[in-house]
């Protein structure tokens, strides 16, 4: 089976890093892609571990060299997901898992048709402000954006394959795992199926002589 794509949306404060940094945990046929970005890093992220970090005209250089596979403004700044992380990924014979807005995962999928589109709901509104808050990561002008951008967000949950709730974390992490496990055994991913199924036939057809002919010498 080749590895396929697997990308999570959903309004900001969800819960997508967590799920993802859980399910990396749980799973090790799973790598995450890490996006480049020109916002800035918060005190518990790392440069080239959450994001590659970067100015404006790096980006913008790096886009003029068609190196992102999708890229869009959200919240105000620039995000990005680099071709090379997707390839670095799948050539490692992991799944990717892609934390990506909305416009991007719209674009991601015109370069990767077989990804897998899932989008994460908050279990009600004051949960997601809750988690905002707590986070603490938003002053409340940026947190009030994300607020404002999550209401054209929630409106794009019919482009995706799979809707699950982020009520408990564990019960949502298990349900990604087991999308990704259903999506493995698609008939359409599963290499060389041709050729195994004809190689069980042909020992199937042994077989059925060898019990044939034994049958036949016991009458
Ligand atoms: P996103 O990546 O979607 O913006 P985060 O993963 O940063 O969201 O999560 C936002 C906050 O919500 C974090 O503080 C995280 O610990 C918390 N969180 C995530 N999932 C749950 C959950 N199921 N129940 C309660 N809190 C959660
Ligand atoms: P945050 O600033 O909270 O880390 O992310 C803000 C938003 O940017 C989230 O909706 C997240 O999914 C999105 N995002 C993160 N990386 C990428 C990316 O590479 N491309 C796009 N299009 N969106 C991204």
């Amino acid at each position: 089976m080749r590895p396929f794509p697997v990308v999570l949306s959903a309004p900001s404060g969800v819960g997508k890093t967590t799920i993802a940094r859980e399910l990396m945990a749980r799973r090790s046929d799973v790598g995450y892609s890490v996006s480049c970005t020109t916002r800035a890093p918060r005190s518990t992220e790392t440069n080239s571990a959450d994001y590659h970090f970067i100015s404006d005209d790096e980006f913008i250089a790096r886009t003029a060299r068609g190196e992102f596979a999708e890229w869009a403004m959200v919240h105000g700044k620039r995000y990005g997901t680099l071709r090379s992380e997707v390839q670095r990924v799948l050539d490692a014979g992991q799944h990717v898992l892609m934390d990506i807005d909305v416009q991007g995962a719209r674009q991601f999928v015109l370069s990767f048709p077989e990804s897998v589109l899932v989008f994460v709901l908050p279990p009600s509104v004051e949960a997601l402000v809750d988690r905002l808050r707590s986070r603490n990561t938003e002053t409340d002008a940026q947190l009030a954006e994300r607020l404002r951008n999550a209401h054209a967000e929630l409106q794009e949950f019919g482009r995706y394959k799979y809707v699950l709730v982020n009520d408990n974390l564990d019960a949502a992490v298990e349900t990604v795992s087991a999308i990704i496990d259903a999506e493995s055994v698609k008939q359409d991913r599963v290499h060389a199926l041709d050729e195994q199924v004809s190689q069980l036939i042909a020992r199937l057809d042994e077989q059925i002589a060898q019990y044939n002919a034994i049958s036949a010498a016991g009458t």
